[in-house]
């Protein structure tokens, strides 16, 4: 974990000790390493001219369960965010609904939906790279994870992981959507 990330995760810390294991990277992985395939998720999307969101699921033994960007336009599906993606795939790997134990890495903070998503599939950890001022809601717009309104199963968290780069690709996308309009 850098000491930027580390000076961040501090901030939003919740009681581990309660609620989830200690927020070390699942095994041969850091932190960043994970955002970096969690970007190239974001790339295929930028490509598919999609907003350029990309998430990994990953377990504490450093397996790739899922992957995923977004495709609600490519798929016609107003869910079919790079979170949701990404936990179906894992969901139906591992043939159950719910993945306790296993850690979220996506390059944005996830919106209500995604953050709900991720409360029923009991996730036990969330890394994020940019902070959502208007949409997010673990740290910005709201707080899905942390109490009174979490159950007891909400993930711990962290953001800030590679931000600049998860905030680039988003303004690279953004800028060149209004060139050609
Ligand atoms: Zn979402």
């Amino acid at each position: 974990m850098t000491t930027s990330a580390s000076a961040l995760f501090s901030r939003r810390f919740r009681s581990f000790e309660a609620h989830g294991p200690l927020p070390c990277p699942p095994s041969g992985w850091t932190w960043e390493g994970l955002m970096e395939l969690a970007l190239q998720e974001a790339q295929k999307a930028f490509d598919s001219f999609e907003v350029p969101v990309g998430a990994v699921l990953v377990d504490v033994s450093g397996q790739i369960l899922g992957r995923g960007h977004n495709t609600p336009r490519t798929d016609c599906d107003t869910t079919a965010h790079a979170e949701i993606n990404a936990l179906r795939m894992a969901c139906r790997r591992l043939a159950n609904y719910r993945l306790p134990g296993r850690i979220m890495v996506v390059t944005l903070e996830p919106c209500a939906m995604c953050a709900s998503a991720i409360l029923q599939a009991r996730l036990s950890g969330l890394v994020f790279g940019a902070y959502d001022r208007l949409c997010g809601a673990v740290s910005s717009a709201a707080e899905y994870f942390d109490p009174p309104c979490a159950p007891a199963s909400a993930p711990w968290h962290m953001g800030g992981v590679l931000a600049d780069s998860c905030q680039t690709i988003l303004k690279e996308f953004f800028v060149g959507r209004r060139e050609n309009e």
